[in-house]
């Protein structure tokens, strides 16, 4: 089994760096420095956590430039998206700096007890498995309220951004975190499976594929430990035939290439009604051929390839596929190496894999439906449960049907994204647990129940 990590620019295939696999003594030191950490953190004041966040959010705005090359660098994201990836991490710090004081106070129930409350109390060391296509982001959805909890944590972080992980601790130590707070494993699979049996990790957290939720969710589940999973996902994206297509199509273009199709939440199914078929499909084509692929440190690019080579051959081959059984190619279908070409395909049938499966890439399956209800049962056929979006005029009765989405997620005239204000997370195989939030600083605490009698 290798004992090194090798990144690669996929943009140009290079080799970035080489990591050393952490050895076992190095794996068993930070678990212990992990269990000091976690009991001297969890007496620190919420205050003083709050003022180290406040410390990370300009650590991170003032090596904004150096971090987003690392991530374009790393898993191929056009410059300004990765940009945007590190802005939006101080946008959810902000919000807890706000925040978490009050997520986190005592609530106070009246019963027949003299004095009787919940108390939010952190649990020890938590395991992040995370994914590269937001390689920030996702770690700090989970990082800063599980860390401003009084949590400490571990990240396995996907191993071609290991650039980011270790740059992520380096961030969370420059701005006074105990060194114990968040530890970067450089690790494989196996070891990671062994980790969650150990007694000091207390609940494990999984951003990935359903494989991999299976997978370490089975793991912890002999163990007996929480497990939030955020999972795949294949949305569905409405458009009825009284929406305002000049208005919304930025945004459902998006909604589908943004991070050159790499988002769990992307549109991935777009379903039509048939009045407005012809003129969604035009318009919606002008603008994906508008789309620039070039170098992903150029300022103007806003297509890149994909994070590794293996994603657009999975990919290619359920388009492929599709195709054999009846798909069309209206515009796009090839690839080069890591790039694949934006595509939008028609005479999609429920059976296809590009249906069917989530296609991680930027891949646009178009739909014709009858109507609203036949939108929402096509939508709904899917055995996963991130998001559903529509856009219409009729906002009311759109805000009808919230029982009808199974989802995590119901957007309506806007696409699904996530908010640090508002919780996210999917059902069926798209996993379970929320993050952001109240819910989300709230996932990884014991909420004690305190009675207290004269
Ligand atoms: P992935 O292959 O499942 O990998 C995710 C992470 O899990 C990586 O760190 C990977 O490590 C690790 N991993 C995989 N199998 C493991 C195992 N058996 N034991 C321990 N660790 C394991 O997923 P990905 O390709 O990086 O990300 C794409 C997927 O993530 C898509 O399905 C996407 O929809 C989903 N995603 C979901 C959300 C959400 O919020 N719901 C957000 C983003 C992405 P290695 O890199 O070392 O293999």
């Amino acid at each position: 089994m290798s004992k090194t990590i090798d990144t690669y620019n996929p943009y140009n295939g290079k080799r970035l760096n080489t990591y050393q696999l952490d050895s076992e003594d190095q794996l068993n030191k930070k678990l212990e420095l992990s269990k000091s950490t976690f009991e001297s953190w969890k007496s620190v004041e919420i205050q003083k956590r709050v003022e180290l966040l406040k410390n990370l959010a300009d650590e991170m705005l003032a090596d904004k430039n150096k971090l987003s090359k690392l991530i374009t660098k790393e898993m191929g994201k056009p410059i300004k998206e990765s940009r945007a990836e590190i802005e939006k991490c101080v946008f959810l710090i902000d919000f807890y700096i706000l925040n978490a004081e009050q997520f986190l106070s005592d609530a106070i129930i009246d019963t027949d007890a003299h004095e009787s409350y919940i108390s939010y109390d952190p649990l020890g060391c938590i395991l992040a498995v995370m994914p590269w296509n937001y390689p920030f982001w996702q770690v700090f959805r989970f990082a800063i309220p599980t860390l401003t909890a009084g949590n400490v944590a571990f990240l396995k972080h996907a191993s071609n951004v290991s650039g980011c992980a270790l740059a992520i601790e380096e961030l969370f130590i420059k701005s006074g975190f105990p060194k114990g707070c968040l530890q970067t494993l450089l690790t494989n699979h196996e070891t990671i499976e062994k980790i969650i049996g150990n007694d000091i990790i207390k609940a494990v957290t999984l951003t990935g594929s359903e494989k991999a939720g299976k997978s370490i969710a089975a793991t912890a589940g002999k163990h007996l430990k929480k497990t939030v999973l955020e999972l795949g996902g294949n949305n569905a994206c409405i458009i009825l035939k009284d929406a305002d297509l000049e208005k919304h199509m930025d945004t459902i273009v998006k909604a589908r290439m943004q991070n050159s199709g790499q988002s769990c939440i992307a549109a991935k199914r777009f379903l039509v009604e048939e009045e407005i078929y012809d003129e969604f499909l035009k318009l919606f084509t002008e603008k994906v051929k508008a789309l620039k692929y070039s170098n992903p440190l150029d300022e103007d690019t806003n297509m890149s390839c994909l994070a590794r080579e293996d994603l657009a051959e999975t990919l290619e081959k359920q388009v492929s596929k599709s195709i054999t059984m009846g798909a069309k190619v209206h515009y796009g279908n090839s690839r080069d190496k890591a790039y694949f070409q934006p595509t939008i395909l028609t005479d999609v049938t429920e059976d296809m894999p590009v249906f069917k499966e989530e296609t991680f890439g930027p891949v646009a399956p178009v739909l014709k439906i009858k109507d609203l209800d036949h939108a929402i049962k096509l939508a709904s056929n899917s055995r996963f449960g991130l998001g559903t979006m529509l856009f219409t005029a009729d906002y009311k009765k759109a805000s009808k049907k919230v029982l009808n989405v199974e989802d995590g997620a119901y957007f309506i005239n806007e696409m699904v994204k996530s908010d640090p204000r508002l919780p996210f997370g999917g059902t069926k195989s798209s996993g379970f647990g929320r993050e952001l939030s109240k819910e989300g600083i709230l996932e990884f605490v014991n909420k004690k129940t305190i009675f207290i009698n004269k």
